[in-house]
């Protein structure tokens, strides 16, 4: 490829409200546009790299035996009112309706869609297992799309779902996967680590995220420094296994004397199950105590606090509850909600309540997540894991605290969806039996931010060989004025070209400063200077984007030096 064919929108000024270094540098390099909030064009530089990502993906994929498939974005809501999914999900999923009236909504994920077919098509339980993927774009009306492409609302993602006849079936392609995902972040050059995880909104038991390990995510992991324990903290603290709920805790474990369970605690601060912004269990004082954000009924204040003993309550700042409980900044404030909606979510209860209201809307709705008003309050064991330094669940090592940032998620999903929608398959023995399925998801369009974030310097990016969009970089200094140096680059672009090297060559009658600028911004990991000097020695000036300095190649080794 060549500039000349293929402008580089590049920019030297950051952009004022990207935050964080992939979002800054994607914009300045002329990867990504902005078109409105959490909403990209994938300009051609970007592409290029996000297709790179897909295609070790699908190779990962096809080779544990995937079968691609695609999916309507746009899915029909009777599928997610058969799953529950519909009352449940809140407003982060994308509703709409039809000139019919019927109500659709825009797929955040496809669990219902892939059942759905599966359980037409499958005719006996000797096609099992299958394993089905896409690679797509999906909608999540997130509550503050952020940072780019790494928290947009619309974004690629690759899913995929498995489907068994039994645990063990199950068991086997998630250990695939797992091997699938690791070759995948491997392969594109990435510092990752598998965590426990929660299961969210998917639901399911068993659930694993890959994490790329960057000062920048926005997930804490809690990592032992002796064995291979490794969780988000949102898993390990604030969600921890329930203890069984009979036999009741006994008395030396009840962590809060006269207080066992969330909305005992709720009550003592005087704050109603429906004001609950959120809420996450911390220790206070050596007690673990519930610490609440929550508004009125039209969300105008803000009240935040935890109660520590019976009847002693402790208020805390609004500010400082907001950032312990990860409610971001902006979310309530003194005039109601920026953007008109409000998700009222306890997220270690699956959802204690998920209110939602829209200003300009007529509807105020509640959808009610199974709160649990009974639901006892943990351990103190188990709140402990969190804390950086304290003892390792597993063994007797040290917590450390890193940030991640979330490239990919793999569940076993058991029954919860084939129940639910009634997918089933006969057995040898002629029982109809609920199929189990996994699911497995990678943020296709993440990864590439997330990579930036691992690998850029003060000039821009650098890209790890299979991510680059074009791995050469081809610079001809003033080849309009230089007959020699003109032809001496389109040799050796076509002699490049032909070895599969994939140069890009800036043969832009612009300054050499302006297009080494532009070369090391936009990341490309090799690049070659035809100059008259060099010409006239029969040499190339090479230079890796790591390198701090350049060496001379003669021109006829090159391709033979870069392959
Ligand atoms: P997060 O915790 O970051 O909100 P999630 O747990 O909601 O992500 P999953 O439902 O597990 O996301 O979806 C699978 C993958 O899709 C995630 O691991 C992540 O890489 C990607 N993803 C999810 N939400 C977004 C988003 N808003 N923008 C870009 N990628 C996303
Ligand atoms: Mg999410
Ligand atoms: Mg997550
Ligand atoms: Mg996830």
């Amino acid at each position: 490829m060549r500039a000349s064919r293929f402008p580089l929108f590049t920019s030297k000024e950051t952009p004022a409200d990207a935050e964080i270094v992939s979002h800054q540098l994607m914009l300045r390099a002329g990867m990504i546009e902005k078109l409105g909030a959490g909403l990209y064009t994938w300009q051609p530089l970007g592409l290029r790299v996000m297709r790179r990502v897909e295609q070790v993906v699908r190779e990962e994929m096809d080779a544990i035996g995937g079968l691609e498939v695609l999916m309507p974005a746009v899915q029909p809501a009777e599928l997610w009112q058969e799953s529950g999914r519909w009352s449940q999900y809140g407003p982060e999923l994308l509703r709409l309706k039809d000139r019919h009236e019927r109500d659709f909504c825009i797929g955040p994920t496809h669990e219902e869609v892939i059942t759905d077919y599966l359980r037409r098509e499958l005719r006996s339980y000797r096609q099992l297992p299958l394993t089905y993927y896409q690679i797509q774009t999906k909608f999540r009306d997130e509550i503050r799309p952020r940072f780019g492409v790494m928290r947009a609302r619309e974004f690629v993602m690759k899913d995929a779902y498995s489907f068994h006849m039994d645990e063990a079936s199950l068991q086997q392609t998630y250990d695939d996967m797992r091997a699938a995902y690791a070759r995948i972040f491997t392969r594109l050059g990435l510092e990752f680590r598998p965590v426990g995880a929660d299961t969210g909104a998917i639901g399911g038991s068993v659930s694993e995220e890959f994490m790329v390990l960057a000062d920048s995510g926005e997930d804490e992991i809690a990592i032992c420094e002796r064995c291979d324990y490794a969780a988000n903290t949102e898993l390990a603290a604030s969600r921890p296994p329930l203890p069984e709920r009979e036999p009741a805790l006994s008395a030396e474990e009840k962590p809060t004397p006269g207080i066992q369970t969330v909305a005992e605690q709720a009550e003592v601060l005087g704050i109603r199950p429906e004001q609950v912004v959120k809420s996450v269990v911390v220790m206070a004082d050596e007690v673990p105590a519930v610490l609440f954000v929550a508004g009125d009924d039209e969300l105008n204040l803000v009240k935040a606090g935890h109660a520590l003993g019976a009847g002693e309550v402790r208020l805390a700042e609004p500010e400082e509850a907001l950032e312990a409980t990860g409610v971001p900044r902006g979310f309530i404030g003194p005039k109601g909600l920026p953007q008109g909606l409000t998700v009222l979510v306890d997220e270690r209860a699956a959802g204690l309540a998920n209110f939602s209201s829209g200003a300009g809307r007529a509807d105020w709705h509640w959808v009610n997540l199974n709160w649990d008003r009974d639901m006892p309050l943990p351990p103190v064991a188990d709140l402990r894991t969190v804390r950086a330094g304290e003892g390792c669940p597993r063994c007797e090592g040290r917590l450390a605290i890193r940030r991640g940032i979330e490239v990919g998620h793999i569940f076993q999903l058991g029954t919860k969806y084939s129940e639910a929608m009634d997918a089933r398959v006969l057995d040898e023995n002629g029982e109809q039996l609920p199929l189990r399925m996994g699911c497995y998801g990678i943020g296709v369009s993440r990864v590439v931010a997330a990579a930036i974030e691992q690998n850029h310097d003060a000039h821009g990016i650098v890209w790890p060989e299979p991510l680059a969009p074009f791995r050469v970089a081809l610079v001809s200094l003033n080849a309009h004025k230089s007959e020699a140096v003109a032809d001496a680059a389109a040799r050796l672009y076509d002699e490049l070209t032909a070895a599969g090297l994939e140069p890009f060559w800036d043969d832009r009658p612009a300054r050499p400063g302006v297009k080494f600028a532009d070369m090391e911004l936009i990341g490309l990991p090799h690049r070659l200077v035809v100059g008259e000097r060099g010409v006239a020695a029969g040499t190339v000036e090479y230079r890796g984007r790591r390198d701090s300095e350049s060496r001379d190649v003669p021109v006829a080794e090159v391709v033979d030096f870069l392959r």
